[in-house]
């Protein structure tokens, strides 16, 4: 059989609770839709560290940021280590990387493993950006999703036909300062999204580490990002409502220009007749918080941070409008994507390749936990470094709240805390569990099964209180 070709799409903050194939309730997504249409919707995709660069790199390397050393925005990837696109790239592929990296800039951390690379420089920007194109810079007149989607068409359209390709379309949006396209702007002028169950969290039987998180929709948006003025006579429950619409339609509209690009990719796809030999995949570097628990940003462990989107379509493997909820990871993808090429998967790849799953068979031995750990210590919005465990029912977290020497980590100490939450019968964490007496042997099997698993990706427990 001919090697499939791999189209990865990825966004940057794109929560999937604003996606219509996840059942949003404030927007619709038609163009990535018919990547779950085609073939498979996974419920339970997990971030191993909700923060950009760190998950990329999982992404890229199928590791752990422990071991692949970037385990905040101040560390950069070391372009040496084993990618899955070097070792698609080994094996005969044709590769190719457009739009955000974010895993450092220079010889030593440029995207290497590529064809043809042509990325923007640190976040970038949203309107006229410069872009890096095979190590020069360029500056591209127009709205950065537009041009990301030009770049990939353009490649697609020069690329060898012999060859397999694998194309990693890496979108900026909708990534803060959420800078729509004015046409997809205007057009959410006059409608009202809904607010999340949780937007008035008022952070009670919490750790501490939720209340003193500075990234609240109603305390914390800047001028920048609200991109007008608050009326400051209004009430505080008024204006709180007024900065969340502010907010949240400029994210939706990033996230309708970022729809219409992977709409184009896939017309590409059907009209050379490469739809059937192309896994697609949509997904994002870690979901976000939309108002949920009144705030933006992601990081902390809980739910709408950690999930990502995975929408995955082949149609010679996987079956229409199914859907997974078995438990995948940002490092099981790697992994996943070498097997499905028919390569060898490297022994220091932590990852699990998950195509069984895609098969509609779930191996009687599969993960039912996984392990997470945010090192960032207050750094940009006051997020205690954590780690935790998360099983299909229960969540533990533990507030280590301390640098552990990490670089971008700030060097001070909170007071350590535990957080437990019953995630069937809270599914929005708003009940900390951690002291009620009647969870205690549940705690006690919880913390084996952290350190079972931190041992097992070769981390390093902190001191617990
Ligand atoms: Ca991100």
């Amino acid at each position: 059989m001919k090697q499939p070709n791999i189209l990865f799409i990825m966004s940057d903050d794109h929560a999937a609770h604003a996606m219509s194939c996840y059942r949003s309730r404030i927007n619709r997504t038609p163009g990535i839709d018919r990547i779950a249409d085609g073939g498979m919707r996974f419920d339970n995709c997990f971030c191993t560290n909700s923060i950009c660069t760190p998950s990329r790199a999982a992404i890229l390397t199928g590791t752990y940021n422990h071991i692949n050393g970037v385990t905040t925005l101040a560390t950069t990837m070391d372009n040496r280590l084993e990618t899955f696109p070097k070792l698609l790239q080994g094996a005969g592929y044709q590769t190719a990387v457009v739009g955000k990296w974010h895993l450092g800039e220079g010889a030593a951390h440029q995207p290497s493993g590529f064809d043809y690379w042509c990325v923007l420089p640190g976040q970038g920007r949203y309107h006229d950006p410069e872009l890096i194109e095979m190590g020069t810079p360029k500056v591209a007149l127009g709205y950065v999703t537009d041009l990301i989607t030009e770049h990939a068409l353009a490649w697609l359209k020069e690329r060898d036909p012999e060859k397999p390709f694998c194309l990693l379309c890496h979108h900026k949006a909708p990534h803060r300062p959420w800078e729509p396209d004015p046409r997809h702007a205007a057009a959410l002028n006059h409608t009202t999204i809904p607010e999340p169950a949780t937007l008035y969290d008022d952070y009670r039987n919490r750790a501490r580490a939720a209340a003193a998180a500075t990234m609240r929709v109603d305390r914390d948006l800047n001028e920048t990002d609200l991109k007008a003025l608050v009326d400051e006579t209004l009430p505080a429950l008024d204006q709180k409502r007024w900065k969340y619409q502010r907010y949240i339609k400029d994210y939706l509209a990033c996230v309708a220009s970022v729809d219409e690009s992977v709409d184009q990719l896939l017309d590409y796809l059907d009209e050379n007749n490469l739809a059937e030999n192309t896994i697609v995949i949509y997904t994002s570097d870690q979901g976000f918080f939309l108002g949920d628990h009144g705030w933006y940003d992601k990081r902390f462990m809980y739910e709408e941070s950690l999930r990502m989107p995975f929408v995955i379509r082949y149609p010679r493997a996987i079956r229409a409008h199914s859907t997974n909820a078995d438990m995948i990871l940002n490092v099981d993808m790697a992994p996943t994507l070498l097997e499905l090429a028919g390569l060898p998967v490297p022994a220091t790849m932590q990852g699990h390749s998950f195509t069984p799953l895609l098969k509609g068979d779930v191996p009687a031995d599969w993960q039912t936990s996984m392990y997470y750990r945010y090192w960032m210590h207050l750094s940009d919005h006051n997020v205690y470094a954590h780690y935790g465990v998360r099983t299909l029912r229960y969540k533990l977290i533990y507030y280590y709240a301390d640098s552990a020497n990490q670089p971008g980590a700030i060097d001070e100490s909170r007071e350590p805390e535990w957080e437990l939450f019953d995630l069937e019968k809270d599914p929005h964490e708003m009940n900390n569990i951690y002291m009620d007496p009647a969870y205690a042997a549940v705690i006690a099997d919880l913390k084996d099964e952290l350190h079972r698993l931190q041992h097992h990706v070769g981390d390093t427990p902190c001191d617990e209180v």
